[in-house]
């Protein structure tokens, strides 16, 4: 069902059309565009920021772009404030995609579209939905367990551990779903075994995402299941923030002496190091560059009153995959928003620079780490 929309046309539509329409009445006569972020924190917000910010500026927008520190009331204020700026878009990544409804109805009393960016949030007022193919990123990463310990060959069993996102985040059940899907199989024959027994995702949730809480569960997890020795050969995490804090968690409180298989999402750069320096062994890479332009492009159909369709993204000249589905992500009352979604990819410490560098998203130093 994914179309690939990718394509290398001319770059021309990029730098056109935007400012025109109706103005907002801001002193400049350009469009105004509010940019919700959740928190500087956790790495990948920063560039998600200051990408999007960079992209609607370029395009000859206003921007007002907010980091609300995790804080879902703060978050709600700051969107308030750019309804009173009189915005004419807001591009929101929701803290907790529940807890937006009344600023998201005051947003559509006051006829504002919303862009949902990279995490849903729950209120029909979301009108378009851009992201990663939430699913995917999971099954990459029961795939790449699948792969690396053999499963359909290697005689077994393999004990696993498990560690998922935050609960209030849309996105964190898919990631957790998707690489559930792929290695129950191998859970039910006996194959792979969680030692801990801690399998459902409310048990392996981590709230925030936050690096502390989830090294703190897996050093309970270390204590209570492996101090005898039992050795654990794949740990499961959703993403790079809660993969960090497991591997600090094995550097300090594991008795095994094997480095487990440890899974992440997001290429954060102290996670590249720690796939250089052998604590991680991938990361699903999402592009947030081009998640940026998928929003600019869209943002700008929307408030010129273009088409909205699967033929949209192939004006931007730039080349990456992704795709339009009106059916998969439901926010609420049946209302399913149409989303485009990019694709992801796997990221080794064997392909890091094939992926990363040669295509210009980071550096890399003379030591092999990559900024
Ligand atoms: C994003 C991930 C990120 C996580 C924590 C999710 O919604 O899709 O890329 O790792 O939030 O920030």
């Amino acid at each position: 069902s994914l179309a690939a929309c990718s394509n290398g046309g001319d770059a021309s539509g990029s730098g056109s059309g935007s400012g025109s329409g109706s103005s907002s009445g801001g002193s400049t006569g350009a469009q105004k565009v509010g940019i919700a972020m959740p928190t500087q924190s956790l790495e990948r917000w920063n560039r998600d920021g200051s990408y999007l910010d960079e992209q609607f500026k370029s395009a000859g927008y206003e921007t007002i772009l907010t980091y609300s520190d995790n804080d879902i009331n703060r978050q709600v204020n700051d969107i308030q404030n750019m309804i009173a700026e009189d915005v004419d878009l807001l591009v929101i990544a929701a803290i907790d995609g529940e807890a937006l409804n009344t600023v998201m109805n005051e947003a559509g009393q006051a006829g504002i579209p919303v862009i949902a960016y990279d995490r849903l949030i729950m209120n029909d007022n979301a009108s378009y939905y851009v992201s990663f193919d939430n699913y995917t990123v999971g099954t990459l990463q029961g795939q790449y367990i699948v792969d690396t310990l053999d499963l359909d060959n290697a005689a077994g069993p393999f004990n696993m551990e498990i560690t998922a996102g935050d609960p209030a985040d849309n996105n964190a059940t898919y990631f957790y779903q998707g690489a559930v899907d792929v290695l129950q199989p191998y859970i039910d024959s006996g194959k792979l075994v969680v030692v801990s027994g801690q399998t459902d995702f409310d048990t392996v949730a981590t709230a925030q995402w936050d690096s502390q809480t989830a090294m703190e569960r897996a050093q309970n997890v270390l204590a209570s299941y492996y101090a005898d020795g039992t050795q654990v050969d794949v740990w499961l995490c959703s993403n790079d923030s809660t993969a960090l804090g497991v591997s600090q968690a094995i550097q300090s409180d594991y008795a095994g002496s094997n480095q487990p298989i440890i899974t992440g999402q997001d290429g954060d750069e102290a996670n590249l190091k720690n796939l250089v320096d052998g604590l991680q062994s991938m990361t699903v890479y999402k592009a947030v560059a081009n998640e940026a332009v998928v929003t600019l492009d869209l943002g700008k159909a929307i408030l010129s009153g273009a088409a909205i369709d699967a033929n949209l993204i192939t004006d931007s000249g730039w080349e990456f995959d992704c795709s339009y589905d009106t059916e998969s992500y439901n926010t609420s009352d049946g209302h399913n928003c149409p989303s485009f979604l990019l694709i992801p990819d796997v990221v080794t410490k064997d392909n890091m620079v094939e992926k990363l560098v040669d295509t210009g998203y980071y550096t890399q130093d003379a030591d092999g780490y990559l900024h």
